[in-house]
């Protein structure tokens, strides 16, 4: 019996689940799906059936976008690709990432040096039942068939967002004035305490003063809504959510 998934729609034909402290999200155009995100490989069973509680198949999903290539973000990528056919796109600079020619992911180091948190011990038994432990490839990696808006279901807008990884990318949806950071910017994570928008720890990020530098990229953005990687939706002013993320990091909590 499959454990129930938490379901939020955030927007008209916008809905956003939450697997292993991992969010996906699905956009909804007719009977044609964007996935955005695919959740550990330990949430296939739910992302397939996050799909089907809308009503619809896994052949009704179009395309995978991709925010960036760490394993709590790319579960069901292969799975989805291998059974149903979904091309995977993502940012050009992300491509070698899913590819495995480059890897740029927090490690085991980064987890074992915060495991005298009992949360961090809970989070890591999580992930490693999970599948945290492997590392896998996504060899139908491909980059956005075209620049700026994508002529796919959602009509989505990526903007780069990188730090997290050199190729993270975010999406805004502009009809549904809907941003979805991925791990550019999060409001939780068992890293942490407390809920709100804020950058993950430096060491989990490939370049800190990049990831810093890209939340520049969000501001002024017509939305009032983000989705984040980790965490739950906020809604609000953009631009107040990156003002507090800011805060954090000149706290120094965004640093170490
Ligand atoms: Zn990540």
């Amino acid at each position: 019996m499959p454990r129930e998934i938490d379901q939020h729609q955030v927007a008209e034909n916008v809905f956003a689940f939450t697997g292993t402290e991992t969010n996906w999200i699905i956009v909804q155009d007719g009977t044609d799906l964007t996935l955005i995100d695919a959740g550990w490989h330990g949430d296939i069973k739910d992302v397939e059936a996050s799909i089907r509680l809308l009503g619809r198949q896994p052949q009704d999903v179009r395309v995978v976008l991709l925010t960036h290539a760490h394993a709590d973000h790319t579960g069901a990528l292969n799975y989805l690709h291998d059974n149903y056919g979904a091309p995977l796109y993502m940012d050009p600079l992300e491509v070698s990432n899913a590819l495995g020619d480059t890897y740029e992911s927090g490690g085991p180091i980064n987890v074992a040096r915060r495991l005298y948190r009992p949360q961090v011990v809970r989070w890591a038994a999580r992930m490693i039942k999970a599948g945290g432990l492997k590392h896998y490839t996504f060899p139908s990696a491909q980059p956005f068939p075209q620049a700026g808006p994508l002529d796919l279901p959602g009509r989505p807008v990526p903007i780069a967002s990188p730090g997290h990884t050199s190729g993270h990318c975010s999406f805004l949806l502009p009809h549904a004035g809907v941003l979805i950071t991925g791990d550019a910017l999060v409001t939780a994570h068992p890293l942490f305490n407390g809920v709100g928008p804020r950058l993950l720890p430096a060491d989990w990020s490939h370049d800190q003063t990049e990831a810093i530098n890209s939340l520049g990229a969000f501001r002024d953005l017509d939305t009032d809504t983000f989705i984040p990687g980790h965490g739950p939706v906020w809604h609000g002013p953009i631009n107040d959510a990156l003002d507090r993320a800011l805060d954090q990091v000149r706290r120094g909590h965004a640093v170490r």
